[in-house]
């Protein structure tokens, strides 16, 4: 299980009690059978907290070269405070490079923030994969219902048979960074290095190349935009929030207030008001985030067609790779647009939805392929024990562990 409780005391007085994912899955498990194992990045840094992937390798400087360089936005790399959060670098309210964590609202036109047609929900879920993933798979299969699933690839790396699971049964799987990154908060380069591991080892595990990535906290501008774009990625936000991250975690969110939250989002009044579908977010994250998306999937599906993002607005080629991705219908029904069989290598960006884009998601968010044949075979998940992590630290640690605690959300 991945979920772990983890208790921090200070000895200057400060207490913080968590849930959080503390991953006790081997690292590059010798399981699988990896090509290129000693070319990742390393998945911990020396006080345990996820690595950045780093950007003094070859690999880097190969993928920098796909960049046009000439044309990124100037904009401010951003600062984290003490508590994790982004320090807004304009005054007056300003939003120059439209970043999405600063106003919940500002989108550019090939974002996609919603599924374009009422009615549709585009059912997504962040941070795997993960062992607590495995049973929401499970279910998924069981209702034969396809995701969109955005990968860290230093889990893809402890996680590679769930993730294999995931291609092989067809959800659609995007990028969400190598180490869970606030990207407005990196360098030109530790962007490159962010998405193009994260690239690489989905490649490597599922034999596709995502065209779609999701950043971490939804935190985006236009120099992230447009270094994205330039690797080939176009982003996918949401426009409502589960918050299901949160549980565990002093004031987050209880089964109650997230059922709550289903309950009005599915209601007709709900339904009467929408101009749009709608994209939510949710996480592979922990038993609580699982148990409650197996919970409301059903109440979701009496009312909205749900299916993964690439299904909701048209895209077909969600891989770099010739694979036809089905495009599901409002009735339900698999459509496979005859003339979409060749895509190639194409990375021009897909056409953004046509509809507004409306981005109302809160800004304090901090924190699916025609794949080739279903895995038929029993798959093991990573093994990992519940441990019970105490620590006594001063308030350095305690800095340290918020920065961990934002590095798994
Ligand atoms: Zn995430």
């Amino acid at each position: 299980m991945l979920s772990k409780l983890l208790s921090i005391t200070a000895v200057i007085g400060l207490t913080v009690t968590a849930t959080i994912a503390q991953d006790t899955a081997p690292y590059f498990p010798n399981n699988w059978t990896w090509k290129n194992a000693s070319i990742y990045p390393p998945l911990f840094d020396s006080t345990g907290a996820w690595a950045k992937a780093p950007t003094n390798t070859s690999l880097v400087q190969e993928w920098m070269k796909l960049v046009n360089w000439t044309g990124v936005p100037n904009a401010t790399i951003n600062k984290l405070d003490a508590n994790g959060n982004l320090i807004d670098p304009y005054a007056n309210a300003a939003n120059p490079y439209c970043d999405w964590s600063f106003d919940g609202v500002c989108t550019r036109p090939a974002d996609v923030v919603n599924c374009p047609q009422k009615g549709v929900w585009g059912l997504t879920f962040d941070d795997g994969p993960t062992a607590a993933g495995a049973a929401l798979y499970d279910y998924l299969a069981s209702i034969k219902q396809k995701a969109s699933l955005f990968y860290i690839g230093l889990m893809v790396a402890q996680y590679p048979q769930n993730a294999k699971r995931a291609c092989d049964d067809g959800h659609h799987i995007s990028i969400h960074t190598w180490s869970h990154q606030v990207l407005t908060t990196l360098t030109n380069i530790e962007i490159v290095a962010e998405l193009k591991y994260t690239e690489m080892i989905i490649k490597e595990v599922c034999g596709v190349t995502p065209r779609y990535f999701r950043p971490p906290t939804g935190d985006i501008d236009d120099r992230v935009r447009y270094i994205a774009a330039q690797l080939g990625y176009t982003p996918i936000m949401w426009d409502l929030d589960t918050n299901d991250w949160t549980n565990g975690a002093p004031g987050g969110v209880t089964a109650a207030q997230e059922d709550a939250n289903f309950t009005i989002w599915t209601s007709a009044a709900q339904l009467a008001n929408d101009t749009h579908g709608h994209i939510t977010l949710q996480h592979e994250l922990t038993n609580f985030t699982v148990n409650e998306a197996i919970k409301n999937i059903p109440i979701l599906k009496k009312v909205y067609n749900v299916m993964p993002v690439a299904s909701c607005i048209g895209e077909t080629h969600p891989y770099l790779e010739n694979i036809v991705y089905p495009v599901i219908q409002p009735n339900g029904s698999v459509a496979v647009p005859a003339n979409a069989t060749n895509s190639t290598t194409s990375s021009i960006p897909p056409v953004a939805p046509t509809t507004a884009n409306v981005g109302s998601a809160s800004a304090a968010v901090v924190a699916e392929s025609i794949v080739p044949s279903a895995s038929s075979a029993a798959y093991s998940v990573g093994s990992s024990a519940d441990r019970s992590v105490v620590v006594s630290a001063a308030l350095g640690v305690v800095v340290g562990v918020i920065a961990l605690l934002a590095n798994t959300l």
